[in-house]
């Protein structure tokens, strides 16, 4: 029997435990908002972690304060001298159930139905949590022990936006520094993919605001001659996509195309909830615009509404503008043509502002080096399948605060959050299937990654 078929025989001898683990799991509460759920209950997650890691072979692991107020859990296992080190991330905090009347199974108990686990947390990320420790468990049942450094992040507060984590990490770089770093809190592009999140968009924001009259003006009597800032700002944002609907921002190219893995026009359809006979902007595929190309969307405007609308030209008027865009520039620099594209188009010598509001670099994960090829080899043979890469269009800020600390890591997105999963909503739920392939291939990849620096 080969390794990969022994390892896969450890593995599935280990799922009724990940089972056992994932249902105690789901049971506590670990929303990191205490309007929501007490504060004990991430502390409760947090403990069961520390056990749990503890009881898989690491040591040292501890909960750690952050700055937003969430504990952080750390722990190492340090391997042979001179092998490698790979960090592990996950987070134990949840969302929050939404809509508890939208769920046709509890909560807080993760219940099997139709061969899916369903529970808030199943795989976001408590699912990612159970494939790493089934991992660990794995090699050291049939190992004896991990062929490289082991070390574990597990954050509390990933999805309250609150920065808990990107704060500590700068700080305790010492502590978390590796030489690969798996950041289990994406999935496959399907049940049985093997799939690599290899490209986030990066993101940024300003507000335009544009003023002619000191106030609104009757439209009979001055319309027309009247410089119109609501006109003026229409204008304004019209120039930026073409008449096909392709992001045009001078200076920030719009042509790319996506490397990996295809997104079906239907599926996107789909997914996006587009009505029927409507099209789809932009000329290239849905992966090309999604995520290898800028893109601009207006979030919101200051004009009159339409009921209690008056017949006046509008003496301002004001837009917020965001930027969605793909690695290969940074925030900074999409911002400042952002700027600059606006300003030269202000029509009329209208008064303007515009201001920066946020900004946050596109990521792009390890295309190529020795932990990616040995995790090519491991999804593949853990899956049976070639393994894909996808994009993913909103933005990890974590990943960009890991890649800044540690520029020679190599960093890898992966997890059992497939579509179906539908994390954040109603009715989560994990495929069995996918915890188990993660954690053979996740255990393969420890060993050949540890084996890849031996000549
Ligand atoms: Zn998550």
């Amino acid at each position: 029997m080969s390794s990969v078929d022994s390892l896969r025989g450890v593995v599935a001898s280990l799922m009724s435990q990940a089972r056992a683990d994932l249902a105690e799991l789901v049971a506590i509460r670990s929303v990191a908002n205490h309007d929501v759920e007490p504060p004990e209950e991430c502390a409760k997650a947090a403990r069961w972690l520390i056990d749990r890691f503890t009881e898989a072979g690491l040591s040292e692991v501890t909960a750690a304060l952050t700055p937003d107020g969430s504990r952080c859990v750390h722990g190492v296992a340090p391997g042979p001298p001179g092998s490698p080190t790979v960090l592990l991330y996950c987070h134990y905090d949840v969302q929050p159930p939404l809509d508890e009347n939208a769920w046709v199974t509890p909560v807080w108990e993760l219940t099997e139905r139709d061969g899916r686990w369903y529970g808030r947390g199943a795989a976001d990320c408590k699912g990612n949590i159970v494939a790493h420790l089934t991992a660990l468990r794995a090699l050291a049942k049939h190992d004896g022990g991990f062929p490289c450094t082991i070390k574990l992040i597990a954050e509390g507060s990933e999805e309250q936006g609150t920065g808990g984590l990107e704060a500590f990490v700068p700080e305790h770089a010492e502590l978390l520094a590796a030489d690969a770093i798996l950041v289990a809190d994406t999935g496959n592009f399907a049940v049985g993919v093997p799939t690599l999140t290899t490209a986030l968009r990066g993101m940024t924001t300003v507000d335009v605001r544009l003023a002619a009259l000191s106030s609104p003006m009757h439209s009979g009597m001055f319309g027309g001659p009247a410089p119109d800032p609501v006109v003026g700002m229409v204008q304004l944002l019209a120039s930026l996509h073409d008449e096909h609907g392709n992001t045009t921002v001078d200076g920030i190219d719009a042509t790319e195309v996506w490397q990996g893995v295809d997104y079906p026009d239907d599926a996107f359809r789909a997914d996006a909830n587009v009505l029927d006979g409507v099209e789809l902007m932009g000329d290239g595929t849905v992966a090309d615009l999604l995520w290898a190309r800028p893109s601009a969307t207006v979030l919101g405007m200051d004009i009159p509404s339409v009921t209690g609308s008056a017949a006046a030209v509008q003496a301002m008027a004001a837009a917020r503008v965001s930027l969605r865009l793909p690695p290969g520039t940074t925030a900074r620099q999409a911002q400042d043509a952002l700027v600059e594209h606006l300003r030269r188009r202000v029509p009329w010598g209208l008064r303007y502002r515009i201001d920066r509001v946020a900004a946050g670099d596109p990521f792009i994960g390890s295309l190529d080096g020795p932990a990616f090829e040995a995790m090519r080899s491991a999804m593949e043979d853990a899956f049976k399948h070639p393994m894909a890469t996808e994009g993913q269009g909103g933005s990890i800020p974590l990943c960009t605060v890991l890649a800044d600390t540690f520029p020679t890591a190599e960093i890898m997105l992966l997890g059992v959050e497939e579509p179906r999963c539908l994390i954040h909503a109603p009715n989560e739920s994990v495929d069995p299937s996918e915890i188990e392939h993660l954690a053979l291939a996740e255990a393969l990849f420890l060993t050949r990654y540890a084996a890849s620096g031996d000549t």
